[in-house]
């Protein structure tokens, strides 16, 4: 996989081919403001080099993006005043991805926001669960 897809939005944010707003940046990632923001400070944290998803991309680059969102999220609580935050990646059109350069999202949360659970919590059927888990194992 090349570094640079040509066809990538993402990639051409890194190349400052596309514009960004850019709050954060080390030697393998890049964080910027997502323009349909959930809640007020929503950004992404990219990896530089150009990989498709959770499956694709190198340790060493998931590794860093991890820990730059790390930091993004500590400063939003620090300079928002957000009292938590989500991280979020998709990844597959099943799971919502709709650009396909790995990001998180990295949203601050504020007490009363509207922001929901996406599944509604109840007890599973145990047989199914411990079905799943040894699929997993
Ligand atoms: P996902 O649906 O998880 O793949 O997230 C893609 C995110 O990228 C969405 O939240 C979009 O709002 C955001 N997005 C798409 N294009 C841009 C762009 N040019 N600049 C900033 N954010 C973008
Ligand atoms: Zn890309």
């Amino acid at each position: 996989m090349a570094d640079f897809d040509p066809d990538c939005i993402f990639c051409k944010i890194v190349a400052g081919e596309l514009p960004g707003t850019i709050i954060d940046e080390d030697e393998r990632t890049i964080a910027f403001m997502d323009i349909n923001p959930a809640t007020r400070g929503h950004a992404l944290v990219i990896p530089r080099k150009h990989a498709r998803d959770l499956l694709e991309i190198e340790p060493e680059e998931l590794q860093a993006v991890a820990v730059a969102a790390q930091r993004l999220g500590a400063r939003a609580l620090d300079r928002l005043g957000a009292d938590g935050v989500n991280l979020i990646n998709s990844c597959g059109t099943a799971a919502w991805q709709t650009v396909f350069h790995f990001h998180v999202h990295v949203i601050p949360r504020y007490e009363g926001d509207p922001l929901r659970l996406p599944w509604v919590p109840g007890p599973g059927d145990p047989d199914e669960i411990a079905t799943a888990a040894a699929a997993l194992r």
